[in-house]
């Protein structure tokens, strides 16, 4: 089936195609900014009127994730396309698991047509309820797609996802950092960081993968705290680490002064934590907006001038 019909394609060919990672090499510290694609068309005029308020921050990029199996691969499509349009750069998240090389190929051909050169090149999860086996597939990790864009696609910019906490999959840190690495030697420009929340752990583990040859920028993802249960849901789907302090902290909040003295001290920890990523070193932030505008414009602005 195809992406999009012939009077869909807008002609963007000829479009100056631009690599994220020539940015991060002339601008450090940024911000770039993910959001998620509204299912309904019917509210993407909102979420337009979010990413307008959201460039305010001037991000370096603004990427838009891909739903498991690519369930919503043409949302991508048509928010990454919106964005350029809109003079934005775009990254379009991308996912492998389950797909044929015929697939990916025809999608990334959708996005070059449409003036998104960028990806994030995941392997994904298998959706819920699809019991694919993706070691039966023709990609089986990220670094398969990352291997496959890299040498059919050359003229687009290649990120990868990447964990602090390790994937809960990894048999070991050691052998996380080695596959992370394998994707940046298959041809990543750049990693971007799962969230976490002790910016020690950020450090620690750039310097993991420096031990192992990695020279490449890996941008921090920052998501700020807006509810105990958005936030016992992040938990449970990311699998990473809270520190105990933190998450009483947030409980304890949450009884004295419910949802707002959660989002109060949640706004509050991510502005310390972007603070300390950013003064020892971090070459720019990755901000989860979970599509909120507000609660990032008042982040950025307190942490202040880059
Ligand atoms: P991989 O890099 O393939 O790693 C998956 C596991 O396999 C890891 O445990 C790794 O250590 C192991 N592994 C890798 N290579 C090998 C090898 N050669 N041999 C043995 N083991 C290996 N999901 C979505 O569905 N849509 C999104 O838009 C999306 N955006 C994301 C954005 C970011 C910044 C991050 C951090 C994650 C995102 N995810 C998204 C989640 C991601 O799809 C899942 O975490 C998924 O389980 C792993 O994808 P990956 O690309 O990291 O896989």
């Amino acid at each position: 089936m195809p992406l999009l019909s012939p009077t869909d394609m807008n002609n963007t060919a000829g479009k100056k195609q631009v690599k994220i990672i020539d940015r991060i090499n002339r601008k450090s510290p940024f911000y770039s900014v993910e959001f998620f694609p509204p299912r309904d068309r019917e509210n993407w005029p909102d979420f337009f009127k979010v990413v307008d308020s959201l460039s305010a921050i001037n991000p370096l990029f603004a990427s838009v994730t891909y739903g498991a199996g690519g369930g919503t691969r043409d949302n991508t499509l048509d928010i990454t396309a919106t964005l350029a349009e809109k003079g934005h750069i775009p990254m379009a998240h991308l996912t492998c698991v389950g797909a044929t090389r015929e697939y990916i190929r025809e999608y990334l051909n959708c996005l070059a047509e449409k003036g998104v050169s960028n990806i994030l090149a995941l392997r994904g999860d298998p959706p819920a309820g699809q019991n694919i086996r993706w070691e039966d597939g023709e990609f089986v990790h990220a670094s398969d797609l990352v291997e496959f864009v890299h040498r059919e696609f050359p003229d687009f910019g290649i990120a990868v996802a990447a964990y602090p906490t390790p994937h809960p999959q990894s048999a070991s840190f050691a052998d996380d950092r080695r596959y992370t690495q394998k994707k940046l030697d298959a041809g990543a420009d750049f990693a971007i960081t799962q969230l976490f929340f002790d910016y020690r752990e950020y450090f620690e583990f750039s310097a993991q993968l420096r031990a192992i040859g990695m020279t490449k920028p890996v941008i921090p993802g920052v998501l700020p705290i807006l509810s105990l249960e958005s936030i016992r849901r992040v938990l449970s789907l990311s699998g990473c680490n809270i520190p105990a302090k933190l998450y009483l902290s947030i409980e304890e909040a949450n009884q004295k002064g419910g949802v707002e003295a959660v989002k109060e001290a949640g706004i509050a920890f991510a502005v310390d934590q972007i603070k300390k990523l950013l003064d020892n070193g971090a070459p720019g932030i990755h901000l989860y907006t979970l599509n909120k505008a507000e609660t990032c414009l008042r982040i950025v602005e307190a942490v202040g001038r880059l």
